[in-house]
């Protein structure tokens, strides 16, 4: 289908967008930011007969604390995850997440929602939402429901959002005071690329100078779908984050993956730099917590 002969729809309020896609003989997609879906549509790939261009709908903008968590709207742009304040102090690894997605303008255009929605192994945000114990919210016209975030992804690009819904939020839980948080981007270049490995750390740490109480550990890229890393999580807890320890912690991150070589790396390269990242990412956070 050539681009002219394609229809754009452009709701104004979630329930508008929802009767929509409640149309099932429709051939219909969301379009967000359009950061992705424009790239797939050059491609060939992802030719609907008609575009549904939720951009203007306001009311799925927003970050807000609430007494379940952080309810942050699918519309909120990686700029706008990195300016706000709630997120720079109780969701640390989240804002560092967004700082990495793409350059300038990406970070402006793209939205939360469509890295969520996209379902690419390599979404930057997703290990950063699985350490901050996401739970996406999915509506259709027949109303909610909760998916958590471990439960959302079924492959590459398969997700738990059937055809008559979208994602109108997504919750997550703050950082406590004894808290601290990160998250980490092996990438072929600075600017503009997809990760080859990342990886997101939230630590809950004790009283004693680098005691670590607990905490998760996910991995992006080197699985199907972000991973988290339980066998190195439960060696958190056994000492206080020594670099001796740390380098241990990083030997065990080979055992949990299982990447695939692409064009931007090979399997054994992506396998060795899941642990090298990790103990960087360690490292960084313990410096985070000293200097806090
Ligand atoms: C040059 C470039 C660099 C990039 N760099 C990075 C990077 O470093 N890291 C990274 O993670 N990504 C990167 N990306 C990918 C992309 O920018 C992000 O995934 C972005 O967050 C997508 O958001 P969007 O709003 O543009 O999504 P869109 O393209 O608008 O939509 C993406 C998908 O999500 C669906 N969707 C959107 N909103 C909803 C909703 N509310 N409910 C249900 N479905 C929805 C759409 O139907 C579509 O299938 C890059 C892309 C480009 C072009």
């Amino acid at each position: 289908m050539r681009i002219s002969e394609m229809e754009l729809i452009s709701p104004k309020s979630v329930l508008e967008c929802l009767s929509y896609l409640q149309d099932t003989d429709r051939d219909i997609r969301l379009i967000a930011g359009g950061t992705d879906t424009v790239v797939q549509m050059k491609e060939g790939k992802g030719r609907p007969k008609t575009w549904v261009n939720i951009k203007g709908i306001k009311e799925l903008r927003f970050i807000r604390e609430e007494d379940d968590g952080i309810h942050i709207g699918p519309l909120t742009t990686h700029t706008d995850l990195i300016k706000s304040r709630i997120i720079q102090y109780q969701a640390q690894a989240l804002a560092d997440a967004a700082w990495e997605v793409g350059a300038t303008q990406i970070r402006n255009m793209g939205t939360l929602g469509g890295n969520l929605a996209t379902a690419s192994p390599a979404g930057d945000t997703i290990p950063a939402l699985y350490v901050l114990d996401a739970v996406v919210e999915l509506q259709s016209i027949a109303g909610k429901r909760k998916v958590p975030i471990e439960d959302f992804f079924y492959g590459p690009r398969k997700t738990a959002i059937n055809r008559n819904e979208m994602i109108t939020n997504i919750i997550i839980q703050p950082q406590k005071t004894d808290e601290v948080s990160i998250f980490q981007k092996l990438g072929p270049r600075r600017a503009q690329a997809i990760s080859i490995v990342n990886v997101a750390i939230r630590l809950r740490m004790g009283k004693e100078k680098r005691e670590c109480i607990g905490g998760k550990i996910a991995f992006g890229s080197v699985a199907p779908t972000v991973i988290r890393a339980h066998k190195c999580e439960s060696l958190l807890r056994v000492s206080p984050l020594t670099e001796e320890m740390i380098t241990n912690i990083g030997k065990v991150a080979w055992k949990e993956v299982a990447p695939i070589s692409d064009i931007r790396a090979s399997a054994e390269y992506r396998r060795d730099m899941a642990g090298a990242i990790l103990e960087r990412g360690l490292y960084r956070l313990m410096k985070r917590w000293e200097n806090r």
